[in-house]
């Protein structure tokens, strides 16, 4: 049955196994983020029993799949309000910045009698969640104080998300100013600094992490093999844990610019061509409802990606050195946003390689 995304498990085994040998060289804690294969049982599964104890994702629904297993679960968006009763049920720890919030979690977690663990977070430039101003970080702190369905176990940071602020020791090292300030204002010992995501593994791997930092977020490391502030990939890891696979169903040759005048695409666009003469052109089943076609590399790299619609994917086949046939199967790598959306399609099946 096509499209499927097959995924392989081994893989995903060693890349953790890498990561996590060199993260515990460091004392750092993976919380491994699972938001990206949309908190798929199977993959925690491996993760688990490659030692990872934490996890965490964006989304509640995704935690929910993985709610039976004896692991700590940490909700990485700042909670909705809203849905304060459902985090502090579902979830051990939340990331947060807003004190209407966090009296709000307080509020649910007294009512079923538990503690719930939070982390502050703090902004270090790169503008996406997080508290920027170090004294509503002391004002935070005084008033969560007192809060007594809460447990405050620690300040993290995220970057390279929104504004691209790449992780050095100068940015991150304010978490450990932060963490030693408050305990001079207020005696309280936080436990974690939770120095960001797989934007922060350069800082391992060149040796410059500020020693206080003892806990990574990482979700693209373990399934890609590469920290991303510069992409550069990781010894010991691969990065086609995920290949998805498209069936052909039409090879024709036809010329490369349309015949007739040309108005809008089916996306509204105006598609504009270069004229290559006669191509062999293959048509695949997917779609840019499944997923975006800049996502997706042809592992036959003599392939070439023309184009596509809400069903359709068109390659150019011409240069290829295979002779592919109706109802053959093409393979791509996928880049991280590819992974996400073919997880979160429906109509890609996926199978499991162990
Ligand atoms: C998605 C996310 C992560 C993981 O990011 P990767 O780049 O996949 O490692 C970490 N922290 C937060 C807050 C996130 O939203």
């Amino acid at each position: 049955m096509y499209p499927k995304l097959e995924i392989d498990l081994f893989k995903i085994r060693k890349n953790v196994t890498t990561l996590k040998k060199i993260c515990d060289s460091y004392n750092i804690e993976i919380a491994a983020v699972t938001k990206v294969f949309c908190g798929e049982y199977e993959i925690v599964k491996v993760l688990k029993d490659s030692g990872i104890n934490l996890f965490a994702d964006s989304r509640l629904e995704n935690i929910k799949k993985y709610n039976n297993l004896k692991v700590k679960k940490m909700l990485l968006r700042l909670p909705m309000k809203s849905q304060a009763k459902e985090v502090v049920k579902i979830s051990d720890i939340s990331l947060n910045s807003e004190i209407e919030t966090i009296k709000a979690l307080s509020d649910e977690a007294l009512k079923i009698g538990v503690k719930h663990k939070i982390i502050l977070m703090i902004d270090l430039g790169d503008l996406r969640e997080g508290i920027l101003n170090f004294d509503e970080v002391f004002s935070s702190i005084e008033i969560i104080n007192n809060l007594k369905g809460i447990e405050l176990i620690g300040l993290g940071t995220n970057l390279t998300c929104y504004g691209g602020v790449i992780p050095r020791n100068e940015n991150l090292s304010k978490l450990s100013y932060l963490r030693n300030k408050i305990k001079e204002k207020y005696n309280i010992s936080l436990q974690i600094l939770s120095g960001g995501n797989s934007s922060s593994l350069h800082l391992l791997l060149d040796k410059s992490i500020p020693n206080e930092i003892n806990q990574l977020r990482l979700g693209e490391a373990i399934i890609l093999g590469r920290e991303t502030a510069f992409g550069n990939s990781i010894e010991g890891t691969y990065d086609d844990c995920f290949k998805l696979k498209v069936e052909i169903i039409e090879i024709k040759d036809k010329p490369s610019i349309p015949i007739g005048e040309i108005g809008m695409d089916a996306f509204g666009n105006v598609p504009r061509f270069i004229d290559r003469g006669i191509r062999t052109r293959a048509l695949c089943a997917i779609g840019k409802q499944d997923v975006d076609i800049n996502d997706i590399i042809p592992i036959d790299n003599n392939i070439e990606i023309i184009g596509g619609s809400s069903d359709h994917l068109i390659l150019d086949i011409t240069e290829s050195n295979k002779s592919y046939k109706i109802g053959d199967i093409i393979e791509f790598k996928l880049t991280y946003g590819g992974i996400l959306k073919t997880m979160t399609s429906p109509y890609v099946k996926k199978e499991f390689l162990s």
